[in-house]
């Protein structure tokens, strides 16, 4: 038992002081001692072997105010790597990070929607090109981490359900297992909140995120956690109902949420008001930043059906921080304030002081959230 906790202790010095060089550019042992308040023989024993497994190494010698000239140490920023990927109804995106998060490569492919296991196919060539391209391995590799749009059982890592790509009960882990490293799946949504949450979490320890792609999604962080449900199936707010008998959704039923505020919705209400044929979100924001009026109108139209999903949050959730993002981004920058009017215009509970309603800072924060997973794991202290 006292072995344990020692190994424990152990493990968990080495995390702090790697967490703590992730923050600062150079340091020395001393001021790491200082800080974290161990004693500097642990300190030096810890970096002793960070400097064998690449992770740390000296600097220069510090100009000293007498005595022995200090060494500072800095953490190599390119020691460890993660793989974040994101599956899409057309593409796989994937993003190599440094345990720094910095960005080094991101590749776009598109597939042809002809099925999961020729998707997974194209993403395990990508993969493997990327690994020869940097040298990576299981040793410097932290993982890979995986987002897309439906539901996942996330400790197994198989897809549970997910009509967009045409996947059901998908083992999507074992198709990676031949790379012995760690592999995390997860919805896009939770993995946006997850991103988002990570920028914010030193002010908020709650927050929402709402999807808005080819589908509507919520990824919900409660008190610094995916909330995931008990059957891994929460934040289907896409197919929560607002209306008896409406519009037919993707998932076969009627009167969706999604099926009035997902971007191809969005398209399919402007080509009937315009008698148009544009296909994509991008002509439609050519369209509206043209100030054509039929897409204002649509627009306008759309966001008051949003507001009606959000407001059902707000009065669920009363949250803090609500954070919109996904395809609609650019069209939200000047409507974000008309948005928290409708979403609180009949709220006899809260207002609209008590919850930041927010743009995300990125549109694919769900494929950084994906590479964030395997790096947050390898620094989390349990
Ligand atoms: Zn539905």
């Amino acid at each position: 038992m006292i072995e344990v906790n020692h190994s424990k202790i152990k493990e968990t010095n080495r995390k702090k002081i790697i967490a703590l060089l992730l923050k600062k550019n150079e340091i020395t042992k001393l001021d790491i001692s200082r800080i974290l308040d161990i004693s500097i023989t642990t300190v030096s024993t810890n970096i002793t072997e960070l400097k064998s497994e690449g992770i740390v190494e000296d600097v220069r010698s510090l100009e000293s105010t007498g005595g022995r000239k200090a060494i500072a140490i800095k953490l190599n920023e390119n020691c460890r790597y993660s793989i974040g990927v994101a599956l899409t109804p057309n593409h796989i995106k994937i993003s190599l990070v440094n345990i720094k998060k910095k960005v080094i490569e991101s590749m776009r492919v598109r597939h042809n929607s002809d099925g999961i296991e020729n998707i997974i196919n194209l993403l395990n060539e990508n993969i493997d090109l990327l690994m020869k391209k940097y040298n990576l391995c299981s040793a410097n590799l932290l993982g890979i981490g995986i987002s897309l749009p439906g539901t996942v059982d996330f400790k197994e890592g198989i897809i549970k359900y997910s009509y967009l790509l045409g996947a059901k009960d998908f083992n999507l882990k074992e198709k990676f297992e031949y790379l012995d490293i760690p592999v995390y799946v997860d919805n896009e949504a939770n993995l946006s909140a997850y991103y988002e949450f990570l920028n914010k979490r030193d002010i908020l320890r709650n927050l929402l995120y709402v999807s808005i792609t080819e589908g509507l999604g919520l990824g919900i962080i409660i008190n610094g956690k995916i909330y995931r449900g008990d059957n891994n199936s929460s934040g289907e707010l896409g197919h929560t109902k607002i209306a008896i008998d409406g519009k037919k959704c993707k998932c076969g039923a009627r009167g969706c949420l999604e099926a009035y505020t997902s971007m191809n919705s969005l398209i399919d209400s402007y080509n009937e008001a315009n008698s148009s044929n544009i296909s994509d979100i991008d002509e439609f924001e050519e369209r509206y930043n043209q100030n054509d009026k039929d897409a204002h109108d649509v627009l306008n139209d759309y966001l008051k059906t949003l507001s009606l999903g959000l407001s059902n949050l707000v009065m669920i959730f009363d949250p803090s921080s609500i954070v919109i993002g996904g395809d609609i981004n650019n069209l939200l920058n000047d409507k974000i304030d008309m948005l928290k009017k409708e979403v609180y215009k009949d709220n006899l509970f809260t207002n609209e002081n008590n919850c930041s309603i927010s743009i995300a800072s990125f549109k694919e924060s769900y494929l950084l959230g994906a590479a964030m997973m395997p790096i947050e794991e390898f620094l989390e202290i349990k």
